[in-house]
């Protein structure tokens, strides 16, 4: 059977003054409903702009994709603006990180989540300004009835983000697509969101792509990680084996990156040295190279001459043997 939604070989180019940008290089992953997908990585590996591809919203002028998305059996790579644009509130819905650009001011919540609803069903103003009542209800804002007819500057930032959510889930999407959803928020508030969008999933049983460059996020909130590095996908599994045994050497860096929200005391943080590579020229070999302590190990020339793949289901995109990621990262052996 065709996963829910299957992403193969996915290519996205930018055309730029200074040349052509490779931002999403050859990506494959597959979701199921009910399920959540974690991507990570720093900014520019591509995570946001792979989902942007799949709601297609890059300008077609500027950006060139090759590949093939299927969403419930639906080719989108290529579609027509009018298909895309039914994809697009009725099928999948995106959350942004910034629910202040995302909201009018200028209109009330409530017109705000209703207004979708009626394009997308046709309902009447009515039936659609009680769909935003019921939606506002749903994502936890109290006293929903009042707080429809108020402007996005009279909620607070975290019920800004849950009025977003309602109006992401209005028109009930199939793949919800949540873009740093809580970065802007303090931590309660961040567990709260997270919780909300799980609670969410299992009434409707959707499945979610949880973008975030913070490994802490999707701990508890994600089934299976994707770890993103210049337009690639480095490492794949289950969130459990990725964090709890995590492969690939730029994973280790992520970790080693995280700052711990669990304990009081603040550890230090310690940072991957470097910075990624440039996406108009990126390196040879495999693109983490410059960057990484294990090169030695894998030994030779390979690291920066021979780019190694990905393979299928578990795994991650390095030379060196799963038994030799295991050793390195508990220390037994040291990476040079
Ligand atoms: Fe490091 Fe080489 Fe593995 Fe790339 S292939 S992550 S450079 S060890
Ligand atoms: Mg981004």
């Amino acid at each position: 059977t065709t996963p829910f939604l299957s992403v193969r070989d996915l290519y996205v180019r930018f055309a730029t003054e200074d040349g052509t940008v490779k931002a999403v290089d050859g990506l494959s992953f597959e979701l199921e409903r009910g399920r959540t997908l974690g991507i990570v990585g720093e900014s520019g590996s591509g995570k946001s702009v792979t989902n942007l591809a799949v709601l297609g919203l890059h300008d077609p002028r500027t950006t060139e994709i090759e590949g093939e998305i299927l969403l419930d059996g639906q080719e989108l790579t290529g579609a027509p603006e009018s298909a895309l644009e039914k994809v697009r509130g009725h099928k999948a819905a995106m959350i942004f990180q910034d629910s202040l650009t995302a909201l009018s001011p200028y209109y009330t919540v409530g017109r705000q989540i209703a207004e979708p609803f009626r394009k997308h069903t046709g309902a009447t103003r009515r039936e659609a300004r009680l769909r935003a009542v019921e939606m506002l209800k749903r994502v936890g804002i109290p006293n929903p009835a009042l707080r429809v007819d108020d402007y996005p500057h009279q909620f607070s930032g975290g019920m800004r983000q849950r009025a977003m959510i309602a109006m992401a889930l209005v028109c009930d999407p199939q793949l919800l697509i949540a873009d740093e959803p809580t970065t802007a928020l303090d931590v309660t508030v961040q567990a709260q969101i997270l919780d909300l969008l799980k609670d969410l999933q299992q009434q409707t049983g959707s499945a979610i792509i949880l973008i975030t460059h913070d490994l802490g996020v999707v701990a508890h909130t994600v089934d299976e990680l994707l770890v993103m590095y210049a337009g690639r996908a480095v490492e794949r599994g289950t969130v459990r084996e990725v964090l709890g045994a995590p492969r690939h050497p730029y994973t280790w860096g992520l970790l080693g990156s995280m700052p711990r929200l669990t304990s009081d005391v603040e550890e230090p943080l310690s940072p991957i040295p470097g910075a990624p590579p440039s996406l108009l020229a990126p390196p040879p070999g495999c693109p983490f190279h410059p960057r990484c302590a294990s090169v030695a190990a894998v030994g030779g020339d390979r690291c920066r001459t021979e780019r190694p793949e990905l393979p299928a289901g578990r795994g991650a995109a390095c030379h060196l043997t799963p038994e030799r990621q295991r050793a390195i990262f508990a220390g037994q052996i040291k990476p040079r």
